[in-house]
């Protein structure tokens, strides 16, 4: 369990945590309201296409605004909404809100723009995720040809059968599918060749250090040129250096996302960064 003595220096105290209350269970206990109190809030990353060194789509990255624990990062409350099933609801949210936000970015563009909005496995189970999806669009009137979905290969290990009937269907309706975190899950390569998908988004552990470690740029390199080969999108997270960026132009990388370009940020400061070329 996590425990609020460790927990990161972003986190705020708040009067209403009591020391010693399991930190998990706080949450889980939060949740609920959380989402019908609006405390979530999408930041977007904008992932930048090598060929025009324009940003070619937006990442959505939901964070928690929380009364009690302060600006809470997803990866402390993602995995306990999966596993209490308010990932439905929370996902649901975050579809509905990325697609308003994807249509008033849009609109006051003249050149396309994607959204990528992050899906785990269980909002996959049970309760039709097609419709969901669906649903939102016809609320929104967002386009599904702007629209990707990302998906972990690790969230996938359970009945891939099910997980590929989902898959085509979004495909059916022109949504794109991104293959997300590749490199750290399980059964890579199968995935890669069983599943629909549009791209791969290669983990960011693969261009940490490359410069350091001797091996990593063969490894990285030969994943780009790989998921290539199969008419894929090969989009590298993380890059946070030029040298880096210098390299994946040499693997002939298609796409590339980090901290380099920007951070995520709320919408409302998107605008710094459109229109102006990002890789020169
Ligand atoms: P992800 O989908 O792989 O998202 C990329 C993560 O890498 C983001 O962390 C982003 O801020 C971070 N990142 C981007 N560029 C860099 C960089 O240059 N350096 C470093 N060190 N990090 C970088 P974030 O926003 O904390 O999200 C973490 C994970 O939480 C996401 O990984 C995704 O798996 C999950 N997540 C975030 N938002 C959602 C959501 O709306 N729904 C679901 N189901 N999961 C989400
Ligand atoms: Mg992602
Ligand atoms: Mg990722
Ligand atoms: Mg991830």
């Amino acid at each position: 369990l996590f425990s609020w003595s460790s927990r990161p220096k972003s986190f705020t105290t708040a009067e209403t945590y009591k020391e010693g209350d399991s930190f998990e269970l706080k949450i889980k206990e939060n949740l609920a309201d959380a989402i019908k109190n609006e405390e979530f809030v999408l930041f977007y990353q904008p992932v930048v296409d090598m060929k025009t060194g324009r940003i070619s789509s937006l990442e959505a990255l939901v964070r928690w605004n929380s009364p009690i624990f302060g600006f809470m990062p997803p990866l402390e409350f993602i995995p306990i909404c999966e596993k209490t099933g308010l990932i439905k609801p929370l996902g649901n949210w975050i579809l509905n809100r990325a697609m308003e936000d994807g249509k008033k970015i849009c609109e006051n563009l003249e050149y396309p723009m994607d959204i990528a909005v992050n899906v785990s496995a269980v909002q996959f189970e049970g309760e039709d995720f097609v419709s969901v999806v669906k649903k939102n669009l016809e609320e929104t009137k967002f386009d599904p040809t702007r629209l990707y979905i990302e998906i972990t290969e690790s969230s996938l290990i359970l009945s891939l059968d099910n997980i590929l009937n989902i898959l085509k269907e979004l495909k059916n309706m022109g949504i794109r599918i991104l293959l997300d975190d590749f490199g750290t899950g399980y059964s890579s390569l199968n995935y890669l060749e069983n599943l629909p998908i549009d791209g791969v988004k290669i983990d960011k552990s693969f261009i940490s250090k490359i410069e350091e470690v001797n091996y990593k740029k063969s490894i990285l390199s030969s994943i780009i040129s790989l998921v290539k080969k199969m008419n894929l999108d090969a989009i590298v997270e993380g890059v946070e250096e030029e040298s880096q960026l210098r390299y994946l132009e040499e693997c002939s990388c298609t796409k590339v996302q980090g901290y380099l370009f920007s951070k995520p940020i709320p919408i409302t400061e998107l605008h710094t960064l459109f229109d102006k070329k990002i890789i020169i």
